[in-house]
């Protein structure tokens, strides 16, 4: 099949690790007779020094068109370059809101896996570790705190500051499928993570999710209060499947999850829409320290394209063979400088993702 895929190589090692992730798809294509057809697409800083702007009409429409969007990182040093002396609205990083606004991608999804390869890295002790962890975490991006009303006023001489939290039953509905839908791709769990003991959101929250799981009989719900979780995810990270939460407790936790898996160049993410689009791209930055040295892990982009393949076109076979290729190298001592440890074989972004992409089969 044939599947038409925006590219975003961006800032900083973007253009490097997107590289290595186009690479690695092609192999996938040739192996499994697909056809991955890509438009590049300017965002970032390298769009403000073309157009004056983050992001274009134009570029979000080829986006907007396309199968899918795979996306490195963009930004320069944060504070010490030519695009921070310019207003938030035309800064970098303005074209990933911009973006994430524009295709209306409301469900962010970060898997946080442990590799027993890496599992030094880990700062948790080898027996809360036990067998290692494999989790998503499923958050609502668009709606709740960060995006209810707000101001700042004086009330009867004090200064008082307000947020307001909203969700309406749809929006909880929306995500709420997506994480059942990615549960039956899994290992069938949902943990729905809410604070119903005091917030009126996360009782509707939790409502609506108990609604939604009549449809999904094969998975199991539990619930959980937001302040167990990020307990229980440094107490016994294995018990996780799919995490359910709200745009700014899936925005702690997810930090969270991700510091326990040790390595921030190995990790993937997802952005996606109602339909099966999706954007794609690792859960770092653009690493400006780095940029150009061929030395940036490739591996989180190149499983958030094992993502792209999963979630936006239902090719898991596929999928899993990329992830398995990147289990394999890992396996043979392979190791960006980032994962490097003694007795281990250094290697480039090049040649990691020529590894990678040796190993689909
Ligand atoms: P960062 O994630 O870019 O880098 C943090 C540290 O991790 C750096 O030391 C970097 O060298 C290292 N690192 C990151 N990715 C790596 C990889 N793949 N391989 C090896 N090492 C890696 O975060 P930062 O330094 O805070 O931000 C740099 C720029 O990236 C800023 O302009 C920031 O706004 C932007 N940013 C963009 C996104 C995005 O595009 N989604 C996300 C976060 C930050």
């Amino acid at each position: 099949m044939k599947y038409q895929i925006a590219v975003i190589p961006g800032d900083g090692i973007g253009p490097e690790i997107v590289r290595e992730a186009k690479k690695v798809l092609d192999k996938v294509g040739q192996v499994y007779g697909h056809e991955f057809e890509y438009t590049e697409v300017l965002m970032g800083g390298v769009s403000i020094d073309a157009y004056g702007v983050p992001l274009t009409e134009e570029a979000l429409e080829t986006a907007r068109k396309s199968d899918s969007v795979l996306l490195g990182a963009v930004g320069g040093n944060v504070g010490n370059s030519r695009w921070y002396d310019v207003a938030p609205n035309l800064r970098p990083e303005a074209g990933l809101l911009a973006i994430r606004k524009g295709l209306n991608l409301f469900a962010n999804i970060r898997p946080a896996y442990l590799y027993q390869e890496l599992a030094e890295a880990c700062p948790l002790k080898k027996e809360i570790i036990g067998d290692g962890f494999d989790m998503v975490i499923m958050r609502e991006l668009t709606g709740g705190l960060y995006f209810g009303e707000r101001y700042t006023k004086e009330v009867d001489g004090v200064m008082t500051a307000v947020d307001t939290l909203t969700y309406n039953e749809n929006e909880i509905r929306r995500i709420a499928v997506k994480a059942f839908d990615i549960a039956m791709k899994r290992r069938k769990k949902v943990t729905s993570v809410d604070k119903a003991n005091v917030l009126d959101s996360s009782r509707l929250w939790r409502k609506v999710v108990e609604e939604v799981a009549k449809d999904y009989l094969e998975v199991t719900l539990t619930h959980m209060l937001v302040d167990n979780c990020a307990m229980q995810l440094v107490m016994n990270p294995g018990q996780f499947d799919v995490i359910l939460t709200e745009n700014m407790f899936g925005d702690i936790l997810s930090d969270e999850a991700s510091m326990i898996t040790g390595s921030i160049g190995m990790l993937s993410s997802a952005s996606m829409n109602e339909s099966k689009f999706g954007m794609y791209e690792p859960s770092h930055g653009s690493a400006p320290d780095i940029a150009g040295k061929d030395i940036a892990n490739p591996i989180a982009t190149i499983l958030s394209a094992a993502m792209m393949l999963r979630y936006s076109f239902d090719l898991d076979q596929e999928a899993d063979a990329v992830e398995a290729a990147v289990k394999k190298v890992l396996s043979q001592g392979a190791r960006t400088a980032d994962i490097w440890s003694e007795g281990c074989e250094k290697v480039s972004t090049t040649q990691m993702g020529d590894r990678i992409a040796e190993c689909i089969e």
